[in-house]
């Protein structure tokens, strides 16, 4: 019998259910309420510390956001999504999409907005939580929904009080402010600082990209599907499923492969990026833009739209590291001043943050900041030692290079399923990992990511101070396979 039908089973025979608390209203969060909702369990609630669902996707709201995940796989596999309009989703739509389903599943009853859960506490065999407002609350089981790029990385540049124009962080775009004429800079040239500078573009008086680093851009190019096709999605289901099963393996035997070890795969990735840079007509520009590293060890960029338009006239590629910013703009260290009106800050996250800034306190007195001291580490990406009861969606060391994360969370979400389920059955009353257990799949992942491609000599978000990347050294099919049941061996399984 299916997790899903068994615990129905238990529940209609009168097995008490346990209470659930999901910190997160984003994608995985809603994931995580409706496996719940699936299994007939509703003694639980959806703590959200903003006024509306979506993580990164209502965060994130810059001029030409999309997911660098074909569509069709960057969605729920039980819940398609025949609206889609391009290859490469934009973040509305993707943002729409996860409004339409968790309206669809009824959870807004289950979700308490405006609530930040700021600290956690294991006691009296149960979890204890308490958000900013003061609110408190109990639950046998916390699902840590946080996101994985949620808090940003801001440089405090020096004069940045002092500049005269608009500056704000790529999450906190401000839609007030009239970019059209306007002399615009943007610092950072990641995927969020690549993937804005055709939309602003065809807008800005005059754009200028401050980039440290240079990022290899693969050439997928995005494509918009005709209104016949997304007719025919709506009214041939199978169709789009189907495409979820295509790009998913597409997925899985290009960059899947390619990111963690070298071969065939990886030669066509670099040959591609490198002829891709090659249509960069200006050989000092071409320069500019050519990593000193292999593509892939930073997160890869999907466009074919950047190279294009940062050759316009009215575009700027500087180089020049920033020396300070100045009340008219940007000072970079060989006594230039690039004069602006706004200033972009797309300098990514703390890949690193995961649920905190909250607080937790799990058994033995053992603090996440202890337990972390040395860096984020759950077996398998989603258990700690001493936090019993305790799960993450997409934590530490999930598959997530140039992979769905909603494939992701799908895979740890039936394993919380199934963990419910033993708890449920009587199997235990409190789960957590074995530290012997942790320390044998870090000793395994550290080993193996040697081969990968993230530590093939580039500085990303994906590494620690150590240069040591928090990512899946293997397959992502590999993940499935493993995390497909759980292995009770590798838990202290406790009765109360
Ligand atoms: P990112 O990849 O970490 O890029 C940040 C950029 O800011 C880098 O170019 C970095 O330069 C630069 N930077 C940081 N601090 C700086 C400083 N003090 N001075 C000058 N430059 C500085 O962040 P992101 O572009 O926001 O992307 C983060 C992740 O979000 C991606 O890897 C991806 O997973 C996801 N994302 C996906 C999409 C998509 O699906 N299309 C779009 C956006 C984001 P260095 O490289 O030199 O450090």
């Amino acid at each position: 019998m299916s997790t899903i039908k068994t615990i129905k089973a238990l529940k209609d025979g009168g097995v008490k259910e346990p209470r659930v608390i999901i910190m997160g209203a984003g994608m995985s969060g809603i994931l995580m309420g409706i496996n719940l909702l699936k299994a007939g369990l509703t003694n639980f609630s959806i703590y959200e510390k903003r006024s509306t669902i979506g993580g990164t996707w209502r965060e994130n709201t810059y001029p030409g956001i999309a997911c660098d995940i074909p569509s069709y796989f960057y969605t729920y596999s039980f819940e398609p999504n025949p609206h889609w309009t391009r290859r490469f989703p934009p973040g509305s739509e993707i943002q729409a999409y996860f409004e339409r389903v968790f309206e669809k599943y009824q959870l807004a009853s289950y979700t308490t907005f405006n609530e930040e859960i700021t600290n956690t506490q294991h006691k009296d065999g149960q979890w204890h939580v308490e958000t900013a407002s003061g609110k408190t609350d109990t639950a046998d089981f916390i699902v840590a929904a946080t996101g994985v790029l949620h808090k940003i990385n801001e440089p405090k540049f020096e004069g940045i009080e002092n500049f005269e124009g608009d500056v704000f962080h790529t999450a906190r775009w401000n839609h007030d402010v009239e970019l059209s004429g306007k002399r615009i800079g943007v610092i950072g040239g990641g995927s969020t600082g690549t993937q804005m500078i055709d939309p602003l573009s065809k807008v800005a008086k005059k754009l200028t990209l401050f980039q440290r680093t240079p990022q290899w851009i693969f050439p997928i190019p995005d494509k918009a599907y005709s209104k016949l096709w997304i007719r025919s999605v709506k009214r041939f289901p199978v169709l789009g499923k189907s495409l979820y099963r295509l790009y998913k393996f597409m997925q899985e035997r290009t960059v899947g492969v390619a990111t963690v070890k070298p071969g065939w795969n990886r030669s066509i990735l670099n040959k591609l990026c490198e002829w891709n840079l090659n249509h960069v007509k200006d050989p000092v520009l071409r320069a500019k833009l050519t990593p000193n590293y292999e593509p892939g060890c930073k997160r890869l960029v999907m466009s074919t739209s950047f190279y294009p338009a940062i050759q316009k006239p009215n575009v700027d590629l500087v180089t020049e590291g920033i020396d300070k910013i100045e009340a008219k703009g940007i000072r970079t260290k060989d006594g230039v001043l690039h004069e602006l009106d706004l200033i972009v800050q797309a300098t990514g996250f703390d890949g690193f943050a995961f649920m905190r800034p909250m607080t937790m306190q799990g058994t033995n007195n053992t603090t996440l900041s202890e337990a972390w001291e040395s860096g984020p580490r759950a077996f398998r990406a989603i258990t700690i030692p001493n936090f019993p009861n305790f799960f993450m969606l997409n934590g530490p060391n999930s598959p997530i290079g140039n992979y769905s994360l909603i494939a992701i969370a799908e895979t740890q979400s039936s394993y919380i399923m199934k963990c419910i389920q033993k708890y449920m059955e009587g199997v235990f009353d409190y789960i957590e990992p074995k530290q012997e257990a942790v320390d044998d799949f870090y000793k395994t992942v550290h080993e193996a990511l040697p081969g990968t491609i993230w530590t093939t000599g580039c500085q990303s978000w994906y590494l620690d101070d150590n240069g040591v990347p928090l990512l899946w050294p293997w397959s992502p099919q590999r993940y499935a396979k493993e995390m497909s049941q759980p292995d009770f061996n590798n838990y202290h399984l406790k009765k109360a």
